[in-house]
């Protein structure tokens, strides 16, 4: 398809401003050889940027139910959920994950991005108030926009701004108030106090939905995620494209928010169901994750090292408190600089900018896995220690 004999010149301005603020991105393929190594162009990378974090999407129980729900249901689900998009796994998954997770019931979604930006749409309407945290995923600003609502942001894991806030929208005249937050802060690796959270939702009458995306696999009782357990949270999405090393997203929640959104959420209703594939892998997963604690306590010695160790050589991990790890270098240019050694050395990491983060906050954020060895991280350290930007 051309476009040469349209205006289409908004695009090249567009693009040209990404380009002259060295902000222009572009895709590159991997070739994902392993867990943690990957190729491209016959060059081998050590990754220290994905989401994999347990190994999952290489695991055999995984691929072998993934195998085996296409063999026995097909290719793809053929429908929606609503029309008979809805198999017997679809159903037998929801139950699965409301038992494991201990919720009144679950809902599942073909991704996290499109649950949070459906649900919380669906949710809040003009009458609403949503107070987000700052560093809110972009899927949750953008449900929060389409919504209508009023939407206002608290400081980053400040419970006394969302009290502030939320006493503040208490002498206002809105019908319902969502708070909105994340468990564990994909740029920063920080976590957010959810018992506090939860306590002033309840007082306050507000309505909590966390989305523990990153955590989900990872933390809690037998990798139950950071929400589990915890009393009064009225929604929580889990996602699958990360430690369940699939792909799709899940919602816990009561059966009556379930009904709800079946009968009126758009990004449920009008999407091809997951298909036979992605259900049997997170079904894999989802019986594997609770057995894998070899693999969490892996996962979290990483980090610790990690977190100890790039201290020490002289770097600033923000709050990070998990696997996730910014190396806060502050200008855009060196930040850039170290990602191109690193990626010379056989390491990828990946520099984060800003609008993504703050200004001067440039960053090389790392993640780990339980799969990556002692010689892997060394080799990162090494390299680490040996710029001299
Ligand atoms: C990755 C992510 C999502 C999006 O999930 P996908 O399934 O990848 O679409 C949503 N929220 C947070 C916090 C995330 O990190």
């Amino acid at each position: 398809m051309s476009t040469d004999d349209k205006d289409f010149g908004f695009i090249d301005q567009a693009l040209d401003k990404r380009k002259k603020g060295h902000r222009y991105r572009e895709l590159h393929s991997y070739y994902p050889e392993s867990e943690v190594i990957i190729t491209h162009d016959d060059r081998t990378y050590i990754n220290f940027c994905g989401n994999d974090y347990l190994g999952l999407s290489k695991h055999a129980k995984v691929i072998e139910k993934t195998k085996a729900f296409t063999e026995e249901y097909g290719a793809g689900s053929t429908a929606s959920r609503l029309i008979n998009g809805t198999f017997p796994i679809h159903e037998e998954l929801e139950q699965k994950l409301a038992d494991t997770f201990d919720s009144e019931d679950a809902l599942l979604f073909n991704s996290g991005f499109q649950a949070n930006s459906t649900i919380l749409s669906t949710l809040a309407d003009r009458h609403s108030l949503i107070l987000a945290d700052r560093l809110s995923h972009n899927s949750l600003l953008q449900g929060s926009l389409a919504s209508r609502a009023q939407f206002r942001r608290f400081e980053h894991n400040s419970v006394v701004d969302l009290k502030d806030q939320l006493q503040r929208a208490s002498d206002e005249d809105f019908e319902r108030v969502f708070v909105v937050t994340e468990s564990l802060f994909s740029m920063d690796g920080d976590k957010s106090d959810l018992e506090k959270i939860s306590g002033l939702c309840s007082q306050y009458g507000a309505i909590l939905y966390v989305d523990d995306a990153h955590a989900v696999g990872v933390y809690g009782e037998s990798g139950l995620g950071l929400a589990n357990g915890i009393s009064d949270i009225d929604m929580v999405l889990g996602t699958c494209g990360k430690a369940f090393g699939s792909s799709g997203a899940f919602l816990l929640c009561s059966q009556k928010v379930k009904d709800y959104l079946i009968n009126y959420c758009p990004g449920f209703i009008y999407t091809t169901a997951p298909p036979p594939a992605v259900v049997g892998s997170i079904m894999a997963s989802l019986e594997l994750i609770p057995e894998l604690s070899d693999r969490r306590k892996a996962l979290h010695s990483n980090a610790e090292k990690m977190r100890k160790e790039i201290r020490k050589a002289g770097f600033s991990t923000g709050e990070s408190d998990s696997h996730i790890i910014p190396i806060i270098i502050g200008g855009e240019e060196e930040t850039l600089a170290l990602a191109s050694h690193l990626e010379k050395n056989g390491i990828l990491a990946t520099a984060i900018r800003p609008p993504t983060v703050p200004e001067d906050s440039s960053r090389i954020r790392i993640t780990l896995t339980s799969q990556h060895t002692e010689n892997h991280l060394n080799m990162f350290l090494k390299k680490l220690g040996s710029w001299n930007g």
